[in-house]
């Protein structure tokens, strides 16, 4: 039997603390629709179909996503944008060190939040090992995970990703994927998103709105794609 998972995305919950980039308001979601979400994924038949991740470290990954997830009986995994690390409106590395002892994985998005194939091959293996040592120091143990920023990969990314010794790294392609596969597609969320759309992506369908920006051809503006 083929085992499916669904990787929902989120980045920021509630009220930002931090001045935003250009393009990532719609990608912070109100604290309703995050519990909405939430209580979805409990309620499923079976809620380790799916899996919650959060991009770029924000402080609401603690004062918010945190508490919410253990009421809940839920885990997630948070990938960290390093140079935020201890910077107002982000988790600092006792947030982290929380984070983990709840039985959360901690992963890297990099260290500038930048999009990796538009680097070189020095800064490229840079983003990805100095962020994970970084992230290794703080919660003592390995860090084998990663978030792709922006959701923007290649061959070369994927190669680079390996020779960095990450097991897993997560996109923003939507849909559903093997829970054995290096390379996982997630769907972001975000606080536009009615009803009837986060239906259809819990469900595992591919969003209209991907549909959409894929038929546009929009794939490779930063925010747009998204995380
Ligand atoms: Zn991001």
């Amino acid at each position: 039997m083929m085992t499916y998972a669904i990787g929902l995305n989120f980045h920021g919950i509630g009220k930002p603390k931090r001045v935003l980039e250009p393009g990532e308001a719609p990608y912070w979601v109100s604290l309703g629709k995050f519990e909405y979400m939430l209580d979805q994924v409990a309620a499923a038949p079976d809620p380790s179909r799916f899996v919650i991740t959060f991009d770029d470290g924000n402080l609401s990954d603690h004062d918010i996503a945190l508490p919410a997830l253990t009421a809940r009986g839920l885990q997630a995994h948070f990938f960290v944008l390093t140079s935020r690390i201890g910077q107002h409106g982000a988790l600092d590395a006792g947030h982290i060190r929380a984070l983990r002892d709840a039985g959360m994985t901690i992963g890297s998005h990099g260290i500038d939040h930048v999009a990796w194939p538009t680097l070189n091959d020095t800064a490229l293996e840079r983003e990805l090992r100095d962020s994970r040592v970084r992230l290794e120091d703080i919660c003592g143990q390995q860090v084998t995970e990663a978030g792709i920023p922006f959701g923007r990969y290649d061959a070369r990314v994927l190669k680079a990703l390996r020779a960095a010794n990450y097991a897993t790294a997560w996109s923003s392609d939507s849909g559903k994927f093997r829970t054995h596969a290096f390379l996982r597609p997630r769907t972001s969320l975000r606080g536009d998103m009615s009803e009837s759309m986060t239906t259809l992506i819990l469900s595992g369908q591919m969003s209209p709105l991907r549909r959409l920006r894929r038929a546009l051809g929009m794939t490779q503006r930063r925010w747009m794609v998204t995380g």
